[in-house]
């Protein structure tokens, strides 16, 4: 009796170790999660529009395809960097950038943007093709081609007139999509601790190749943008599930950058 006793005690006494050890060492392995270690982009983003937002970073303002009225900015800090992806009207509104005070700003475009901007701001353009890079105010921006896959959709976007961006600092790195399909040089992107993709029929892709193309080059944070089309909204909570259900670790960030009707 007294030793079958014994031996309770002591497989309870193991059993309760061996749980210990269990904890423990799921503990120290989530510690050392690539993705929960890795530096968390230091900025903050406010969605306007759409397209259309502003990143504050370490004391820094960028503008991101800023359309809409330069009313709409005028609650914000003047900007020290635009980014412009494209020529469109959701992206490119040179009436909203004449608006704004940018005597100390730089702006960042594609040539086919430059082609629409008033003589008096070619002093202050860099204007980037795809591939080229541009360091300003610390930051280093590379632009990214952007372009459409789908034959009936070769018409919006044609290889090598826009430019996505990634935006480095300081080892941190965010990627602006802009209208894109899931194109080899998304896929091929290295080390994004925050994507910016859009998701938008007709004019870029579905939820499922945004979330195939994300799953591929895996950044820490993605934010969906740009996912509204002539149907509607895309369907963002459709995107997140295939995301997280493939990888639980990206997280993907639902901001509003829709007014509610
Ligand atoms: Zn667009």
């Amino acid at each position: 009796m007294k030793y079958i006793l014994t031996l309770v005690l002591a497989c309870v006494f193991l059993s309760s170790c061996k749980e210990k050890q269990v904890e423990t060492a799921t503990v120290v392995t989530e510690e050392v999660t690539p993705a929960e270690t890795k530096k968390q982009a230091d900025f903050k983003v406010t969605p306007i529009s759409h397209a259309t937002m502003i990143l504050e970073w370490d004391g820094s303002i960028i503008y991101i395809d800023p359309v809409g009225g330069a009313e709409v900015f005028a609650s914000y800090p003047l900007p020290d960097l635009i980014l412009v992806t494209d020529i469109h009207g959701d992206h490119l509104n040179v009436k909203t950038i004449e608006g704004l005070d940018t005597s100390k700003a730089k702006i960042i475009v594609p040539q086919a943007v430059a082609d629409k901007m008033p003589e008096d701001f070619v002093p202050q353009l860099d204007v980037l093709g795809n591939g080229d890079s541009k360091e300003r105010f610390g930051f280093s921006v590379e632009a990214i081609p952007m372009y459409n896959l789908r034959e009936e959709a070769l018409k919006f976007h044609t290889k090598g007139r826009g430019n996505g961006y990634v935006i480095e600092k300081d080892g941190t790195r965010v990627y602006i999509s802009g209208d894109t399909e899931d194109i080899p040089e998304m896929r091929a992107l290295k080390d994004i601790d925050a994507a910016f993709i859009c998701m938008n029929l007709p004019y870029t892709m579905t939820e499922t190749s945004a979330a195939d193309a994300v799953l591929e080059f895996k950044p820490v944070k993605v934010y969906p943008y740009h996912y509204r089309g002539t149907e509607g909204l895309s369907d963002v909570a459709n995107f997140k599930a295939i995301v997280n259900k493939e990888d639980a670790s990206i997280e993907v960030v639902q901001l509003d950058w829709y007014e509610k009707k």
